[in-house]
C-alpha cells in the first residue's frame, strides 16, 4: 500500500526527539528540550491584531492561489527595502511556510536523476524533499575548520552534468554559520561557469544575524538573479511558526510552474495568515530587534558554556538560534550503565533518557560528529540544560 517514494523518506529526527521529550514529560520526568526549531516568543501584537481584524471583517474566503495582491505587494516592498532586491509582485508566490516553497520548487524543477548539491550539515528536510521529487541529493561535507561553509573548490568538485541546483542556507540551520559577501562572490565565480545550475537561496533566518547585516547570494552576485530562487518566510523572524506562511520570489516562468503545482495540491495559504504577514512587513520591525538581542545574549551564554566543557569543540554561530558543537570526543565512550555511545544518535538518546535533555543528533543533519541545540529557550532553562549536558558528558568513560 505504501509507495516507494514514501518508503524512501526518512522521518524527521527533530520531530522524533521532540515527541520523545513530550512523552517523557507526560510521564512526569523533568525534561529540558533544546530540540525544537522555533522561537519561544509570542507573535508581535500588531500582527495578531491584523489577523483578528481580518476574521472580524469576514475575510474568510479562498484568496488568489499565489497569495493576495496586497501581501505580494508588501513582500515586494520588503525585498526592496531590506534586501535591495527588485521583484514584481507577480514574481512572488506565497506558500504554506518556506517549507512548501522549497518542496514545490523541487517538484517544479527536478526530473529523475537530477542532482541537487546540499552543503552539510544541512536542514533535515532538504535531502528528503529532493528525493520526494525524484532527484538525487549530493552532499558536500563542510568542516568546523572552514566555519561549516562550503569552499568554491568543494562546489566545483561536486558539480556534474546532472547538477540541477545548489541549495544555500545562510544563516544556516543547524550551525548558525553565515556566508560573507566575499565568500558568496567566490561561490558565484564558480556558478558563472555553469549557467544551467539553479541557485536556491533559503534566507529564512535573515532577521536573526548577530554580526553585521544579512547578505544573500543576490547581494553578492546580482547577475545570478535570473536563475536564483529566493526563499523566505515569517516563521523565524516574527515568531510565526504555526501561522504557516512563507514565499518564493524568482523568475516569472518558474513562479508560474510552482503556482500550477500549488493550485492542484493546496491552493494559497490561510487567508488570515496572509493578513498577518502583510501587517508584519508593513508594520514596525522593533519586535524583531528585541528578539534578536535576546537570541544574541543566549548565544553568547551557551557558546561560553559549551566552549568550557572538556572535549567539545564549538563553532560560534553568527545567526539563527542553534549551536552545533562537535561531540566526536565522546564517540566511542560508554555510559555508567555500560551502554555504548558510538553515534550522535546514541548520545542524544542517552542525554534525553538519563539527563532529561533533548538535543537533535547530527546524523540527521548529515554531520555525524555534531549535535544541534536550539537556544530559543529562556535563560533559566539554558542554564539548567548546560549543567545537565556537562554532567552527562562527565559520566561517560
Ligand atoms: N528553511 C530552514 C533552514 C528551516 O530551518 C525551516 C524551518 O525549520 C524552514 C526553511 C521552513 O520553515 P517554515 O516552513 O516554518 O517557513
Amino acid at each position: 500500500m505504501i509507495s516507494k517514494r514514501a518508503q524512501s523518506v526518512a522521518p524527521s529526527a527533530t520531530l522524533a526527539i521532540s515527541a520523545r521529550a513530550k512523552e517523557l514529560k507526560r510521564q512526569g520526568k523533568s525534561i529540558i528540550s533544546l530540540s525544537a526549531g522555533e522561537p519561544d516568543f509570542k507573535t508581535p501584537e500588531h500582527i495578531c491584531d491584523a489577523a483578528i481584524q481580518a476574521i472580524r471583517d469576514g475575510f474568510h474566503g479562498y484568496t488568489m492561489n499565489t497569495g493576495t495582491p496586497e501581501l505580494r505587494e508588501s513582500i515586494s516592498i520588503k525585498l526592496q527595502r531590506d534586501n535591495g532586491l527588485s521583484y514584481d509582485p507577480s514574481q512572488i508566490i506565497c506558500t504554506n511556510g518556506g517549507k512548501q516553497a522549497l518542496g514545490f520548487s523541487m517538484l517544479a524543477m527536478l526530473d529523475e536523476g537530477d542532482e541537487v548539491i546540499i552543503p552539510a550539515p544541512y536542514w533535515v528536510s532538504y535531502p528528503e524533499m529532493v528525493k520526494m521529487a525524484d532527484g538525487t541529493p549530493v552532499t558536500i561535507r563542510t568542516s568546523f575548520e572552514n566555519n561549516y561553509r562550503m569552499t568554491p573548490q568543494q562546489l566545483e568538485d561536486a558539480i556534474t552534468e546532472h547538477t540541477k541546483a545548489l541549495l544555500l542556507c545562510s544563516p544556516s540551520n543547524p550551525t548558525g554559520t553565515c556566508y560573507t559577501a566575499d565568500e558568496l562572490e567566490a561561490l558565484a565565480d564558480v556558478l558563472r561557469e555553469y549557467p544551467d545550475v539553479t541557485i536556491i537561496s533559503d534566507e529564512i533566518y535573515e532577521y536573526i544575524v548577530f554580526e553585521g547585516d544579512h547578505v544573500g547570494i543576490l547581494n553578492a552576485a546580482p547577475d545570478l538573479k535570473e536563475r536564483t530562487l529566493y526563499i523566505n518566510g515569517f516563521s523565524k523572524g516574527f515568531a510565526m511558526t504555526g501561522w504557516r506562511l512563507g514565499y518564493l520570489a524568482g523568475p516569472q516562468h518558474f513562479v508560474n510552474a510552482v503556482a500550477k503545482i500549488q493550485s492542484q495540491e493546496t491552493s494559497a495559504p490561510s487567508c488570515i495568515s496572509q493578513k498577518a504577514g502583510e501587517a508584519a512587513y508593513r508594520g514596525s520591525l522593533d519586535a524583531i530587534d528585541t528578539m534578536r538581542e535576546s537570541f544574541k545574549k543566549r548565544r553568547n551564554f551557551i557558546f561560553e558554556k559549551l566552549s568550557a566543557i572538556e572535549g567539545l569543540q564549538c563553532f560560534k554561530p553568527s545567526g539563527a538560534f542553534y549551536v552545533f558543537p562537535d561531540i566526536s570526543h565522546y564517540l566511542g565512550t560508554t555510559t555508567e550503565d555500560g551502554e555504548a555511545i558510538d553515534t550522535s544518535t546514541d548520545l542524544c538518546l542517552y542525554l534525553i533518557e538519563q539527563q532529561g535533555l533533548a538535543a537533535v543528533p547530527g546524523d540527521a543533519f548529515g554531520e555525524p560528529n555534531g549535535i544541534r541545540l536550539s537556544y530559543a529557550s529562556g535563560m533559566d532553562e539554558l542554564k539548567e540544560a548546560m549543567s545537565r549536558l556537562e554532567d552527562g558528558l562527565r559520566k561517560l568513560s
